[in-house]
């Protein structure tokens, strides 16, 4: 039966057939290893990657694309080294992502979460997560990203939210969990505290506008003022002091006098206070405990009362007084035009300020005084700045380890509560009973009140930044808080591979929650030892290894926006070009700290590339099916096998010719580099590599000197031609388990044809990635096989500047620096011949680097002989 082939590559076609193959079998499916198989000696090394987990109401982009195919690469070449490999898959379920997004879809029916009430509203999520939900799974399937699916999670499974209450509930107990009225970043629109990381920062050109406040006791006819400057004047409403600088000897004089607050009249007192810095403006500052960061502290060390004057979304509320009602904005017009009536407002200035907006919706945040739930940041930051610093994780590019360590170092407490109704619900209950309050912590809903036995309990109505759960996924999905199987043989992870982006985010806090709730954890030791980790001592670190991957930009260079509009869908790249051809871009352009600025023609050569692979593979098989239908790679020959029992180098590789010694050193080479590359994320090298072996060596070269080999018709003897296509096969097949991490599709394809439907292995995926054999390097070979090469380039290029017509073979000289030189070429002329369109080969004694049509290199000199004829020149010339 002939190897069947399809005649055109057509990737959209086989991506998806092999695809959904690899999830039917279940072939990436890692069923934990049972305690006896994994004893010293017995194991393979384990290699366990987390999946980012991409939010719930996520659609695919470029950065995905780049993360994804940096870790399927990583991953399936671990596995093909004989790693137990882990990929692991989930969902975020991206609190106010996903409920902004329900939010929406009420909106349109004219409804709000409020008309729903909050169980409703959580059935609606969750209806919509069915529906939804799922899409950037798929789209992972249809990647071919080799994770287990088997072991897919869902951060508000059942199991995971109750890892998420005993976490909250043992950092309370530990007093790591404390709750307080604190300035938090506000989100007016989405009505919830969020985390500085989830602030942009803009800077924008404002006003800086100067009030006057009278103080009080100065004389009618001869007023005085303390003057401050504010960009937010609606916020003086809640004013609960001036502060000036104890130096200050300007306002020495005013030491514990008061100044009235316009507008609302009220007295306030004038405080001595670090605030105050004589050198910028006035010198004096107002003070707005409930709106400010700093004027919140300034406020505690004074003792000032608190004056909230905005609600949830913003509006002014009673304690703004007249303003009460009005928006900020709004109110701010008003208290400008009034302090400007009445004689208060002394100055407007333009201004530059940096100004927040929410992540999320873009709306301005402001500062707000509200009751939050805190993580205390110590003892937890300080030992996950021990784990990088002595190594037990490593974060590469290394600039990242700097910048990772200075914000460590200058980190605050972690305000963990959101108000959103869609997340883990703060597992506190306060007591109903007025004269009582008690907050109580607990696992599951308490049946009374501890402090006063009271039966009414309402739970906290906030829930947890969706951080606090991703944080803990190292852990809980294998298994935590029970001490399980999985944890002792796939914890640590051994790597991550991430975006910046979520550095603090998410590494950040796994690696605090990861040292402090594993503690004492201990991997198992044969596991360990296999896979060479005797310098970790620290088994409690979510991960040894952490890749910041760069960012993909477009062919501008430009970071893509949807308001520049030049974002590049990469499944409608994937439409055009085949996944292959893009992950193979990716990889080709992700050199480490580089953004890559992604072009469509690196795509379309690289589709060009798997294509001139598959015409390789079909003109392999019609020559196989010719010379030795049936033949399978790797049959002849027993190879030496590397240290985790894979084979290294090509088995059954005939070395009769020079091309084959040639070829076969090359191979070897390439899969040296190629493994050093993968091992320290230098992805680009890996593709480049294999990208000039196979296109460059192994299709322009290899092919073309085998061809008069496997021509046995003008040949009585076939045995030439039944070595070449052994040769042929062996080598193909090596080479395609060398592209498989980064080109899957494809290689997959062609190998299952090699084996006729009857592999070995169910797939190529499983088959094990070529090792460097240094017995086969022939430095001797490479060097003859240079010569010749550029020999024959040489020839190509004179023929192309004097003109000679395509077909026409003319007759060649060469001069050879070195006898044996010259030997080497007169053994192989039959194959310049050929590939150079010469004639004859002649060798001559004496240069003639200076002649017309010749050549000279370091070590030969070539001459071709060719005289145009200048009639066919007028002949073709222009006609009258
Ligand atoms: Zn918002
Ligand atoms: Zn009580």
């Amino acid at each position: 039966m002939p190897h069947e082939l399809p005649k055109a590559y057509e990737p959209g076609l086989i991506e998806k057939h092999w695809a959904e193959y690899w999830i039917t079998e279940k072939l990436f499916s890692v069923p934990t290893p049972a305690e006896g198989s994994t004893s010293e000696g017995k194991t393979r090394p384990v290699f366990t990657l987390l999946l980012p987990p991409p939010n719930v109401t996520g659609r695919l982009h470029m950065g995905h694309m780049l993360n994804q195919t940096q870790m399927d690469i990583i991953v399936r070449w671990h596995r093909m080294r004989g790693f137990i490999t882990l990929w692991l898959p989930g969902t975020d379920h991206a609190g106010i992502a996903t409920q902004m997004m329900v939010e929406r879809q009420l909106a349109k029916e004219g409804k709000r979460r409020s008309d729903l009430g909050r169980e409703k509203f959580i059935e609606r999520v969750w209806e919509w997560k069915k529906l939804y939900g799922g899409a950037i799974l798929d789209q992972m399937k249809r990647l071919g990203a080799s994770v287990d699916w088997d072991r897919e999670y869902f951060t508000m499974d059942e199991n995971l939210s109750r890892a998420v209450r005993e976490v909250f509930v043992r950092l309370y107990e530990e007093g790591l969990i404390y709750r307080g009225k604190y300035i938090v970043n506000w989100c007016p629109r989405c009505g919830t505290a969020i985390s500085d990381l989830e602030v942009k920062h803009e800077e924008v050109a404002g006003k800086l506008w100067e009030i006057r406040y009278p103080v009080v006791g100065t004389s009618s006819d001869k007023p005085e003022f303390i003057t401050v400057a504010t960009t937010r004047p609606e916020t003086m409403l809640g004013d609960s002091a001036v502060a000036v600088n104890e130096k200050d000897e300007r306002y020495t004089h005013l030491h514990g006098k008061k100044v009235v607050l316009p507008l609302m009249k009220r007295e306030i007192p004038i405080i001595t206070d670090e605030l105050a810095q004589p050198e910028f403006g006035t010198g004096a500052v107002k003070v707005t405990p409930a709106h400010d960061p700093n004027d919140f502290e300034a406020g505690k060390r004074h003792n000032l009362p608190q004056i909230d004057v905005m609600d949830e979304h913003a509006h002014m509320n009673a304690n703004a007084g007249p303003y009460a009602g009005l928006d900020r904005y709004e109110a701010r017009k008003r208290v400008l035009a009034d302090l400007q009536e009445q004689g208060f407002l002394v100055g407007e200035k333009d201004h530059t300020l940096s100004l927040g907006k929410c992540e999320r919706c873009g709306t301005v945040v402001e500062p707000r005084l509200s009751e939050q739930w805190f993580i205390k940041i110590q003892p937890l930051a300080q030992k996950a700045i021990a784990a990088v610093e002595s190594g037990e994780i490593t974060i590469v590019p290394d600039n990242y380890r700097q910048i990772y360590l200075n914000w460590m170092n200058n980190i605050h407490d972690w305000c963990v509560s959101r108000q959103l109704w869609w997340g883990h619900r703060v597992p506190a209950w306060t007591c109903s009973n007025d004269a009582c309050k008690e907050v109580l912590v607990a696992r599951e809903e308490p049946s009374a009140c501890t402090k006063c036995g009271g039966a009414k309990l309402e739970q906290v109505s906030d829930v947890l930044d969706t951080w606090f759960s991703s944080g803990l996924l190292p852990f809980t999905t294998l298994g935590w808080p029970e001490k399980t199987r999985d944890q002792a043989v796939f914890y640590p992870t051994t790597l991550l591979i991430t975006a910046y982006e979520i550095l603090f985010f998410w590494v950040a806090r796994m690696i605090m929650f990861g040292c402090h709730f594993m503690d004492k954890h201990e991997q198992d030791p044969a596991i360990k030892a296999a896979n060479g980790w005797g310098n970790f001592k620290n088994d409690s670190v979510p991960f040894h290894h952490v890749y910041i991957h760069a960012l993909v930009r477009d062919a501008d260079r430009q970071k893509m926006s949807k308001t520049k509009g030049n974002v590049i869908d990469p499944l409608d790249i994937i439409e055009r070009f085949g996944t292959d051809a893009v992950r193979f871009t990716l990889a080709a352009m992700a050199a480490p700290g580089t953004d890559i600025a992604f072009s469509e023609s690196r795509t379309d050569g690289y589709r060009a590339f798997a294509n001139k692979i598959w015409n390789a593979a079909r003109f392999m098989f019609m020559n196989v099916d010719r010379v030795v239908p049936g033949l399978r790679p790797g049959t002849t020959g027993s190879a030496t096998r590397s240290h985790m029992g894979i084979p290294v180098g090509i088995a059954g590789f005939r070395t009769d010719a020079l091309e084959d010694r040639w070829i076969l050193s090359r191979f070897n080479r390439v899969t040296a580099d190629v493994n050093d590359a993968l091992a320290t994320y230098r992805f680009h090298e890996a593709a480049n590599r294999i990208y000039d072996f196979f296109w460059g060596e192994f299709c322009d070269w290899y092919l073309e000197l085998i061809k008069p080999r496997l021509n046995f018709e003008e040949s009585a003897d076939t045995s030439a031609a039944r070595i070449a296509c052994a040769n042929l096969v062996n080598l193909f097949d090596a080479s395609l388990r060398l592209l498989h991490p980064v080109m899957p599709f494809i290689t997959e394809e062609i190998w299952q044809t090699i084996y006729e439907g009857q592999a070995p292995l169910k797939s190529i995926a499983l088959a094990p990635f070529p090792q460097a054999d240094e017995k086969q390097f022939d430095l001797g070979a490479e060097t003859e096989m240079a010569i010749l090469q550029d020999l024959i380039v040489s020839v190509r290029n004179l023929r192309a500047e004097l003109k000679v017509e395509g077909k026409l073979k003319v007759p060649i000289e060469v001069f050879a620096h070195q006898s044996s030189v010259g030997e080497m070429i007169y053994q192989n002329r039959a194959a310049v011949e050929r590939l150079a369109n010469a004639e004859t080969v002649t060798l001559i004694e004496g240069s003639f680097s200076n002649m017309p049509g010749a050549r000279s290199t370091a070590r030969f000199d070539v001459h071709v002989i060719y005289e145009r004829k200048m009639w066919r020149a007028c002949a073709a010339g222009p006609r009258s």
